[in-house]
């Protein structure tokens, strides 16, 4: 059966403004040199999938960092009319006219990364929790001024250091922003897999900076490299051999060393994501 590509992750740029304790980013363990997507190969994947529903445009990074990101943005708007545009962002780059061009161009979602409030959130992300709310929650009011429909959710990880204030984080938010989303930390422990992972069954699929393509944002050293999006388009790549051999591997119960690691925080807040 061929697997169909309906959803991508680009990842704009594997470069961040802060160093959050809870990011392989921020804690250097991503080893990956190739930090910013040329806008050609934005423009090539485009041009390649003509039927792609879903973009999102972050894996590991602040997607508001790439230099070109409006370009971007207005050449899947032009391409791609119809697709969705989703992303996340720690919201620190949130500028008046940051905000203004954002509310130009057709979004339908963007997530900020809010993971408590006051303390919590200052020792996970490293910056001040006061002036973030603050850009959000101007940008909410712009946004409903303008009556754009870009949907905004605060998004937080679940672990250890952030559970018991989650409760705090959901009332604060709810009414201000579309949706609060929890999902658990990636833990990176040996775990004990029950059967494939459906992350190898259902897109988006994840193209890095340099153009290769991994079935998930876990993979984020590129262990489970499936192709290349500079040479072949996705739907080929998600149904080459590469793939079908590690879903394979997923079948037979022999996870790769990553899928063994691969691991999420244990909460009854939020389901697993991968498992
Ligand atoms: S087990 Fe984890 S690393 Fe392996 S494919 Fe699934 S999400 Fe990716």
């Amino acid at each position: 059966m061929t697997l169909e590509v309906k959803g991508v992750t680009l990842e704009l740029t594997a470069s961040c403004n802060l160093k959050c304790t809870i990011c392989p980013l921020g804690t250097g363990l991503l080893k990956r040199k190739c930090k910013t997507m040329p806008y050609a190969l934005v423009d090539r994947i485009l041009y390649d999938n003509p039927n792609l529903e879903r973009i999102n445009l972050n894996n590991w990074g602040e997607p508001l960092l790439h230099p070109e990101f409006f370009r971007i943005l207005s050449g899947i708007n032009t391409r791609l009319p119809k697709c969705q545009i989703h992303f996340a962002t720690n919201g620190t780059l949130l500028s008046d006219s940051v905000a203004e061009k954002l509310l130009k161009h057709r979004i339908h979602e963007i997530q900020f990364s809010v993971d408590g409030i006051d303390d919590t959130y200052e020792r996970i992300r490293n910056t001040k929790y006061n002036e973030v709310r603050e850009r959000i929650e101007t940008f909410i009011k712009r946004r409903n001024a303008a009556k754009n429909p870009v949907r905004i959710i605060i998004k937080a990880v679940v672990c250890k250091e952030t559970e018991d204030g989650i409760e705090a984080l959901t009332k604060a938010w709810t009414g201000l922003a579309d949706e609060v989303r929890l999902q658990p930390m990636l833990e990176y422990k040996e775990g004990v897999r029950s059967g494939p992972c459906r992350e190898l069954f259902n897109d988006p699929v994840v193209v890095f900076t340099d153009g290769r393509v991994v079935p998930c944002c876990s993979d984020y050293n590129g262990e489970l490299e499936l192709g290349d999006a500079y040479i072949a388009d996705l739907r080929t790549i998600w149904n080459g051999r590469m793939a079908e051999a590690i879903r394979d591997t997923h079948k037979r119960l022999k996870y790769p060393k990553v899928c063994q690691l691969c691991t999420e925080y244990k909460t009854d807040r939020c389901k697993e994501r991968f498992k």
